[in-house]
């Protein structure tokens, strides 16, 4: 049932996901140097961390990651082929990348998931 598309299409849908965030928490991002990335799954890093098939992206802190001593950059991973998993059509897969991205954005502002929740940007 998965629906696959392309890196570079999936990079477009990833772009435009950004977009839909306001411009305001955009820029906090950014001077944050805040780095969104996307991998196709998950890494035997991931894997060691507990990152499995069901976890659609995550964020990473510079400080509270406990596999990075050497302090890797603040970022949101997109799991790819994770997501697309779960997706039937295009439309279904440029929903679930937004929820995704959102998801991990309110982590990276703090948000637990009862948080999370409560502002809907999580179903
Ligand atoms: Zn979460």
């Amino acid at each position: 049932m998965a629906y696959h598309v392309s890196a570079d299409e999936f990079e477009r849908i990833a772009a435009d996901a950004l977009e839909s965030i306001p411009p305001a928490l955009r820029s906090q991002m950014d001077a944050d140097n805040l780095l969104i990335t996307i991998q196709p799954g998950a890494t035997n890093d991931d894997r060691d961390e507990g990152i499995d098939e069901r976890v659609l992206g995550y964020f990473q802190g510079s400080t509270e990651s406990t596999f990075s001593p050497t302090g890797y950059p603040k970022r949101i991973v997109l799991l790819q082929h994770h997501i697309e998993r779960w997706c039937r059509t295009r439309a279904e897969l440029v929903d679930q990348v937004r929820d995704t991205l959102l998801h991990e954005v309110a982590h990276y502002f703090g948000m637990d998931h009862d948080d999370i929740e409560k502002t809907r940007l999580h179903h």
